[in-house]
Parts: structure tokens; C-alpha cells; sequence
């Protein structure tokens, strides 16, 4: 928890600060958040990542210092592991000898650090990184605001998905007045990609259909369709989001293909409808308006066993009488 958190700072020197392989704003965010909160207090503090990180947090202060490492290769008195559901998600080998801090705002964490500080009503970790140095008397100085307001723009969908409070909005007001200028860190994100996302984005939508109700849209991505784009990481960033533009839509599935019949999964809805208890069904996670898994098969037969599921979460929606017990609580 939080006050172990802040003791463990007080009490020790040196940080490795790390988070998940392909990290997204929040990862790269929080943890350079993180480590200029940690040296403003004097301490010795970096952040390591397996991988490169996304060209969309570059220019993030802080973010040309991160080193890509395989395994741990220097001695640090804790490892601070962010929005990761389990030490493999770093991609680096020896954690599991190291003292490690578990920081995360999902729910299904495994707690699997010397210290767990699980706060799931946070919009992003980034959230509790402000939190957690308020807790510990820094002041929000400029870099620290700019890491940390990316990380609560792009975890809440530029603060429009149902995680963005009360409380994520006053952060970001004081991230704002520490010197964040919100329209530079949007371009950074959003107006930043190379010309092959609108490329593969032309080839997915292409795909995307309805299923019986006209309620839930899927699509596909194919290797071939990232090879013809010249596409790189991040390129399909958000793409699962456009077809709920519609009013029609409800909830989309988005699946791509990453090896012989094996597909990545992410899984989007509005309002109650819970795609998490979906993607739990199918070995993956999430939260209830967003989710993901990884399946493996024939693939018009995966879809058409994801899409079903989906339909039924939006009926139950619709009809809370019935299957009570499957209402989803708010994650
Ligand atoms: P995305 O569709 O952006 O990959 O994932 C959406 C959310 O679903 C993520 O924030 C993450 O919490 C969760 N998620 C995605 N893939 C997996 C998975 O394979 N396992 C689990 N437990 N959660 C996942
Ligand atoms: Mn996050």
C-alpha cells in the first residue's frame, strides 16, 4: 500500500523503475513520473524497459535516458514494476530475485511484489504517481507533470472513457498548472504517427462488419496487412475505438493476427456491458469497457465463438433481471 510505498522511499537510495514490453503512455508515463519524482528527493533512479520505446512518448523528459535491458545488470535497492499483472510482463530476466514494488490501477494484479500498491479506481497509474508524491511532500515540478499528464491522456482516452473522475480531472488541472501544455502532449500522441497507421487503418476498416443485432462490429488485421503498410508498433494504436463512433454500436472486437492462427484480441464496449468477463472467459483481461486476450485456432471459428459472447454481454446489459450474478461491478 501507499505508506509502505513512501517508507521504502525514505529508507532506501537507489531505484530501478520498470513496466510492461510495449509499453503505452501510462507505462512509459508513470515511470518517468516516477523517476523524476525519485531524484528530486535525491535518489539514484532509472527507468529500464525490454524494447524500444514507442515513438508517440519520446519526447517525454527523461524518455532518451531509458535502457532497453534484457536482464537485470546493476544493483538497486528496489525495482518498481509498473501496470504489470505479473513479473513476466517486463520481459526481464532476474526480477524475481529482486525487492519489487508492484504498482498498478487493474484489479486483477497478481500482487506478486515485495510490496503491492493496488489502487483500482485510479484513471492511470500516472494518478497515483501524483498521488504518491503529494504523500511524500515533492513538489510537481515541470517533468514530473508532462510524465505524468500522458500517462492520464492517453489511459483515459483524452479524458473520455468512464475511468476519468472527479479526481483524474483536478490532477490534471494541477498537472496543467505545473506547467503541462495539454495541446503539445495531444500533437505528441496523436498527430504524430507515420504515414503507414493511415494506411493500415484503411486495409482493417475495410474488414469490419456487424454481426446479427447490428450492435457488435469486428474486425480483422492481418500480418499481410502490416507488411503491405510498412507498419510499425503502435501504428494500430485506437483502431479498435472507431467503429464505436457509431450509435448503432455497443461493442467492437478487433482481432489481429501475430503468428500461424495466433491472434491478439482487444475488445471495447460502452456503458454496463462488461467485455472484461469476456475476456476473462477466453484467458484474458481487463477492465469492463476494455479488454484483451490472446486465442489461438481457426480464425473465422475464434470470431465467431468472440463475437457471440460479446452479443450476449450486451443483451444482459440491456436486461439486467436476468443473470443477475453476471452484472458487472464498476472496475
Ligand atoms: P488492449 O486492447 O489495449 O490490448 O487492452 C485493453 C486492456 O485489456 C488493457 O488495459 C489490459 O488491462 C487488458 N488486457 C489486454 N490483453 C490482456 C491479456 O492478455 N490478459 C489480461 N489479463 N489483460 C489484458
Ligand atoms: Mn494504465
Amino acid at each position: 500500500m501507499l505508506s509502505q510505498v513512501v517508507e521504502l522511499i525514505e529508507n532506501k537510495q537507489k531505484f530501478g523503475i520498470t513496466t510492461h514490453i510495449k509499453p503505452d503512455g501510462d507505462g512509459v508515463g508513470s515511470s518517468l513520473g516516477l523517476c523524476w519524482l525519485l531524484r528530486s528527493l535525491g535518489k539514484t533512479a532509472e527507468v529500464i524497459v525490454r524494447g524500444e520505446v514507442p515513438a508517440s512518448y519520446r519526447s517525454l523528459p527523461g524518455a532518451d535516458e531509458i535502457r532497453d535491458v534484457e536482464s537485470i545488470d546493476r544493483n538497486y535497492d528496489a525495482i518498481f514494476v509498473i501496470e504489470c499483472s505479473n513479473l513476466e510482463r517486463p520481459g526481464i530476466k532476474g526480477l524475481d530475485s529482486e525487492f519489487t514494488v508492484n504498482i498498478d490501477h487493474h484489479a486483477t494484479s497478481e500482487h506478486f511484489g515485495t510490496i503491492n500498491w493496488i489502487d483500482s479506481t485510479a484513471s492511470a497509474v500516472g494518478e497515483m504517481i501524483y498521488n504518491l508524491c503529494k504523500a511524500i511532500g515533492g513538489r510537481v515540478t515541470k517533468e514530473i507533470a508532462e510524465c505524468v499528464y500522458m500517462a492520464l491522456v492517453t489511459d483515459t482516452g483524452s479524458f473520455h472513457f468512464s475511468n476519468t473522475t472527479d479526481r483524474t480531472l483536478k490532477v490534471a488541472s494541477e498537472l496543467v498548472k505545473a506547467g503541462v501544455k495539454p495541446a503539445e502532449i495531444s500533437e505528441a500522441v496523436y498527430n504524430n504517427y507515420p504515414w503507414s497507421r493511415i494506411e493500415l487503418m484503411r486495409q482493417v476498416l475495410d474488414t469490419v462488419k456487424r454481426d446479427g443485432t447490428g450492435t457488435v462490429a469486428y474486425m480483422r488485421q492481418t500480418l499481410a496487412m502490416r507488411a503491405q503498410a510498412g507498419a510499425v508498433d503502435g501504428d494500430n494504436n485506437g483502431f479498435v475505438n472507431i467503429p464505436l463512433a457509431a450509435r448503432e454500436i455497443s461493442a467492437v472486437v478487433y482481432m489481429r493476427e501475430v503468428g500461424a492462427n495466433v491472434y491478439r484480441v482487444s475488445l471495447r464496449s460502452k456503458g454496463n456491458i462488461n467485455v472484461a468477463r469476456v475476456a476473462e472467459k477466453f484467458g484474458g483481461g481487463g477492465h469492463r469497457n476494455a479488454a484483451g486476450l490472446t486465442v489461438e485456432g481457426d480464425w473465422d471459428e475464434k470470431e465467431r465463438e468472440l463475437v457471440a459472447a460479446v452479443s450476449a454481454a450486451v443483451e444482459i446489459s440491456r436486461d439486467p433481471s436476468i443473470h443477475a450474478t453476471e452484472q458487472p461491478a464498476f472496475e
